[in-house]
């Protein structure tokens, strides 16, 4: 399958309407596309998205069962914000995203992020494993700390950072509601495979972790040293996280959605490295037409059901 490489490369891709559906259609249907009532396999476009079967003039849509069903926007401005949020090193804010593409409402952008955030989550991605870092960090508050009393607007994250020869490889960012062992054990081992090396600090929190499974290694404060040296990798990732909190989203991001946008920290962070960022297209597409239609109120609610 071709994707983009570039920006003049996706221009071009995704011109016309009909390029977007003819893409989405190789997508859904690598095999082709086939008639479901009548089994065949020409067809037509027609418009609105419309898939016409040529024999028996069955219609289905090309969007039907993908994110993009309850739209009634254009694909080809579905396809540029989801360029936006790949091709920029920082992603892109709901006021720049509206701005890039002209769109008439604020209230727009920001559902579409929201819904395009929700596809940074690939189903049965692997866990970390080897030797991990885990630390928590309170993100959102004005004040900087851990495990003091928060206040409102603030919350919890563990932070889970996979520490290679030569610096860090994948992470995990996990909101817990307190540093009880109950949550700090849960979310270990919910991302980390047994067997791994956990790193943490000497927090009573994370004294269970050993009979789970786990190597566990507690670094003591040194002479000299303070919290950032004791978990370099961890306090590196935390505070990268927070930079990009209020360097794109002017750290406007309310509590309850929070999960949404560690999801997409994580999701760049993991392909750092990624040189294509075609690929990262694609990824984001295959989740698009994989999962069940979201709708604004489900946003709103944070009820969202979920990959099908
Ligand atoms: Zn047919």
């Amino acid at each position: 399958m071709q994707i983009p490489e570039h920006q003049i490369g996706f221009e071009k891709m995704f011109n016309t309407e009909e390029q977007c559906v003819e893409y989405l259609m190789e997508l859904r249907w690598p095999e082709g596309y086939q008639c479901s009532r009548c089994k065949n396999k020409t067809f037509w476009l027609g418009n609105k998205k419309r898939i016409i079967c040529s024999k028996c003039e069955f219609q289905t849509t090309a969007i039907a069962g993908t994110i993009f069903e309850q739209t009634n926007k254009p694909l080809v401005l579905w396809f540029r914000a989801i360029w936006w949020m790949v091709a920029q090193k920082n992603g892109v804010s709901a006021s720049g995203l509206q701005r890039i593409l002209g769109l008439g409402s604020y209230k727009t952008a920001w559902t579409w992020l929201q819904k395009l955030r929700l596809l940074t989550v690939a189903p049965g991605r692997e866990k970390l494993h080897g030797e991990v870092e885990v630390d928590e960090t309170l993100v959102g508050g004005v004040k900087e700390g851990k495990r003091g009393r928060g206040s409102e607007n603030k919350s919890l994250v563990v932070v889970a950072v996979e520490v290679l020869k030569k610096g860090t490889g994948r992470i995990r960012l996990h909101i817990v509601p307190t540093a009880s062992a109950k949550n700090l054990t849960e979310v270990i081992t919910a991302h980390i495979d047994k067997g791994s090396t956990i790193i943490t600090d000497g927090w009573t929190g994370y004294g269970k972790i050993a009979q789970k499974g786990y190597e566990h290694r507690v670094e003591k404060l040194q002479e000299k040293e303070n919290q950032e040296q004791m978990l370099p990798n961890a306090h590196r990732v935390a505070s990268l996280l927070k930079r990009w909190l209020i360097g794109t989203h002017q750290n406007y991001v309310s509590k309850n959605r929070l999960q949404n946008y560690l999801e997409e920290f994580v999701f760049r962070y993991n392909r750092r490295k990624s040189n294509s960022r075609g690929l990262l297209f694609q990824r984001i597409m295959e989740q698009a037409v994989r999962y069940n239609p979201v709708k604004y109120t489900e946003i709103m609610n944070n009820s969202i059901t979920g990959q099908k």
